[in-house]
């Protein structure tokens, strides 16, 4: 698959706002962000979609998981909450295709997080 920003993140050929790294995953803060923390975990493997995703690589994206919970716990919002989303896709929003957990914190966040009615599809 293609390189995205993100790999230029990872190989530090532009900058980003780095809060956590591991052999396996890098997290840093999104540049637009939506929610007072808005941070996207990632895997240093590139990945471009949930599609793509092998059997062999389950215990990667349980690690994303487990990093969230963790900077969730250091930064201080484990017990207010948070939400962790990946988006699969040009419907679902999604706009760099290397996977990438969102996790969203720092106020209330409504639900469901889209503003169209449900349609019928
Ligand atoms: P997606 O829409 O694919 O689910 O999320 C991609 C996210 O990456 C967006 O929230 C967007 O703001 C963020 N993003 C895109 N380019 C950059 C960048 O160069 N640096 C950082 N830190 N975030 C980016």
């Amino acid at each position: 698959m293609a390189e995205t920003i993100f790999d230029k993140i990872i190989n530090r050929e532009i900058p980003a706002d780095i809060v956590y790294e591991d052999e396996q995953s890098l997290a840093f803060r999104d540049i637009n962000p939506q929610a007072p923390v808005h941070l996207l975990i990632i895997p240093k493997t590139r990945i471009a979609t949930i599609n793509d995703l092998q059997d062999d690589q389950k215990a990667l994206v349980g690690h994303l998981f487990t990093v969230a919970r963790d900077l969730a716990r250091e930064m201080g919002f484990d017990e207010s909450g948070y939400r962790v989303v990946m988006n699969c896709g040009e419907q679902a929003g999604q706009s760099v295709f290397h996977i990438h957990l969102h996790l969203l914190a720092g106020k209330p966040l409504g639900w469901p997080p889209y503003t169209d009615r449900m349609k019928q599809v």
